[in-house]
C-alpha cells in the first residue's frame, strides 16, 4: 500500500478511491457499488441519497470499517480505514437509537469511554458535557424507554460524540421520528456539527432533509449503486427560515432531478424551482 505524502492532520475526513462491494449470496453476487470516488473535507457536511438498495448503507459501514470492499481504497483521516476504527476517529448513529434499556441516559453516553478505559470521574464529566450539548441534562437519570424518539436520538449522537470524533457517520438516524420532531433534529443537528468542528455523512432518503443539512448532496443511482450527481447546497445560514428560502427550493428541485437522472443546470430559475419543488412536497 502507498501511503499519501499528506499528513493525517491535512487529510480529508473521508477518501474514496474506485471503490466497489460485490456480495456473495446463495445464487451469486449482487454488485452493491461501483466505481465510487468520492472526497470529504474536515467538517464538511454531505449527505448521500438514493432509492432504496443503492448501497447507501453499505458506503457508510465501508468507511467505518464494519465491512470490507471488494475493490478500492479507503481512507479516513487520512489513514486506512481499519487505523481509523481503532483511533476512534469516528462515532456512529443509526435509525435504531441502540441504547441499553437498563442504564440511565448518561450511563449509556459513557459506554463508549468506559470500554475504551477511560476513567470513572473522567467520563462522567465528559458525558455530562455532551448531554449538555443535546439538552439532556435533566434526563441524566432516566432510562430510554422513559423519553420520546428523538430524545434517545439526542441520546445516541451524544454517545457517537463521546470520543470527539473527527467524524460522524449517521444512518437515517431521524427516519423513526415525526415530521416535527425531525425538523427540530435537524436544527439541533447542525448547531452540534458546527460546535464540534466534526465532518458528518448523512445517509437519508428525505431530499429536504438532505439539503437543509449539507453543503454537499451525493445522489446515488439504483443498484449497481454509482454516484451519479453531487449537488453542492449554496445555503449561508440553516435556520426554520431556511426552509422557506427560494435557494432551498432550488437545491431540492436540483436534487430531485437528479435522482430522476435528469440532472439540471446550477443556475436553475429559482421561481420555476420554487413552483417544482412546492409540488414534490
Ligand atoms: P441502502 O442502504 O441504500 O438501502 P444497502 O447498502 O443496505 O442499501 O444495500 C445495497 C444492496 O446490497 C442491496 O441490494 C442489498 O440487498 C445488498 N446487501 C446489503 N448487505 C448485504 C449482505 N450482507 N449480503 C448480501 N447482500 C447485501
Ligand atoms: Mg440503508
Amino acid at each position: 500500500m502507498t501511503d499519501s505524502a499528506v499528513s493525517p492532520d491535512d487529510a480529508p475526513a473521508v477518501e474514496l478511491h474506485d471503490v466497489g462491494k460485490t456480495f456473495t449470496v446463495r445464487h451469486g453476487s449482487v454488485v452493491a457499488l461501483e466505481g465510487i470516488d468520492l472526497s470529504i473535507a474536515r467538517g464538511e457536511f454531505v449527505s448521500l441519497i438514493g432509492p432504496s438498495g443503492c448501497g447507501k448503507s453499505t458506503l457508510l459501514r465501508i468507511v467505518a470499517d464494519l465491512i470490507a470492499p471488494t475493490s478500492g481504497d479507503v481512507r479516513v483521516n487520512g489513514k486506512p480505514a481499519r487505523r481509523a476504527r481503532l483511533d476512534q476517529d469516528y462515532g456512529i448513529a443509526f435509525q435504531q437509537a441502540g441504547l441499553l434499556d437498563w442504564r440511565t441516559v448518561l450511563a449509556n453516553v459513557e459506554l463508549p469511554l468506559e470500554l475504551h478505559g477511560v476513567a470513572r470521574a473522567k467520563r462522567r464529566a465528559r458525558a455530562e458535557e455532551l448531554l449538555d450539548l443535546v439538552g439532556l441534562t435533566e434526563f441524566a437519570k432516566h432510562r430510554p424507554p422513559q423519553l420520546s424518539g428523538g430524545m434517545q436520538q439526542r441520546v445516541a449522537i451524544a454517545r457517537a460524540l463521546a470520543e470527539s470524533p473527527a467524524l460522524l457517520l449517521m444512518d437515517e438516524p431521524f427516519g423513526a421520528l415525526d415530521e416535527m420532531t425531525r425538523e427540530r433534529m435537524q436544527n439541533e443537528l447542525v448547531r452540534i456539527a458546527g460546535e464540534t468542528g466534526a465532518a458528518v455523512v448523512f445517509v437519508t432518503h428525505s431530499i429536504p432533509e438532505a439539503v437543509f443539512l449539507s453543503q454537499r448532496v451525493v445522489v446515488m443511482s439504483p443498484r449497481p449503486g454509482r454516484i451519479t450527481e453531487i449537488v453542492r447546497v449554496p445555503l449561508d445560514t440553516r435556520t426554520d427560515d431556511t426552509r422557506e428560502a427560494p435557494q432551498f427550493y432550488a437545491a431540492i428541485t436540483q436534487v430531485r432531478e437528479a435522482l430522476r437522472g435528469r440532472p439540471v443546470p446550477e443556475t436553475v430559475e429559482v421561481g420555476v424551482a420554487i413552483e417544482q419543488a412546492k409540488g414534490a412536497l
